[in-house]
């Protein structure tokens, strides 16, 4: 997608225009959706019906500014200030989750990803993927500079690599059909070119290879209850809210087989979902 425009907000970041990731249609002229907050525009593609945030920070900002590690503590501040409640309960549930989904990565991974070169988008300091059991080597790519160098740190003494640049520019890079895995945990929902890293993550992948995802289910009973108070919702870090529906719809179109993706793996009582993607 190409940057058609460039405008400063009352956040006082650059940011530029998005057609929906989803389909491509220019939704410019339909009225932001109940879900944007301040100059974040979130809406509903007139289209598809894909959510999504239309005025995205620009990637150079990304890199420096939006990195997870420095905005994060600042929405968890922000969250506890809005509800301290409600967000301290959601910090012990996630706390007592925690080893059940390392689990779950490692099972899917077990299950679904061939021996060899596995790679984590979006690999922050390479704590998960340097954890995750099994015959791989373990590579990463990160966007955050800081993020990457501590990640080289930890995989390349294991014979991995650690690639800094952003998700699609990165996957392109490498020779097509070297991964027999992809890891992108709490990634997609980040990414303002999902259609074209999904296609780097085709060519990235060797035959049979699998990608294994989990976003964030904007379909979730819990975003019903909530509403804009739900966990899912961070401006301007999450772009894309997928919904079960259109999870499988951008991974087909971008020439992935969906390998599994049962109704436990998208339960309307969880926050999010989790898909295992092949490349046939
Ligand atoms: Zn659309």
């Amino acid at each position: 997608m190409v940057a058609l425009a460039a405008a400063s907000g009352d956040h006082g970041y650059r940011t530029r225009y998005r057609a929906c990731p989803a389909c491509g249609r220019d939704n410019a002229a339909t009225a932001p959706g109940p879900y944007s907050k301040g100059d974040w525009q979130v809406k509903s593609c007139g289209g598809c019906g894909f959510v999504y945030l239309e005025n995205v920070p620009v990637y150079a900002e990304l890199a420096v500014d939006h990195a997870w590690e420095k905005s994060a503590p600042a929405e968890g501040a922000a969250r506890r200030a809005e509800n301290p409640v409600l967000q301290a309960m959601s910090k012990g549930t996630r706390f007592r989750l925690h080893w059940f989904k390392r689990a779950r990565l490692a099972s899917l991974a077990q299950r679904y990803v061939p021996p060899g070169m596995v790679i984590d988008i979006g690999c922050g300091d390479g704590w998960q993927i340097a954890n995750l059991p099994g015959d791989y080597v373990r590579c990463g790519l990160e966007i955050s500079k800081d993020m990457a160098e501590r990640a080289r740190q930890a995989l390349e003494p294991r014979g991995g690599f650690v690639v800094n640049a952003p998700a699609a520019e990165g996957l392109r890079l490498m020779p097509e059909g070297k991964f027999t895995g992809v890891v992108m945990r709490s990634f997609l929902e980040h990414d303002a070119e999902p259609m074209a890293t999904l296609g780097g993550v085709r060519h990235a992948l060797a035959p049979g290879g699998a990608a294994i995802i989990k976003v964030p289910n904007y379909a979730s009973l819990n975003r019903r209850v909530m509403g804009r108070r739900w966990c899912g919702f961070r401006w301007p870090d999450h772009v894309n809210y997928f919904t079960p529906a259109s999870l499988k719809r951008l991974v087909s179109q971008a020439g992935l087989e969906v390998a599994r993706f049962t109704p436990l793996d998208y339960a309307p009582t969880s926050d999010n979902m989790w898909m295992v993607a092949r490349k046939p």
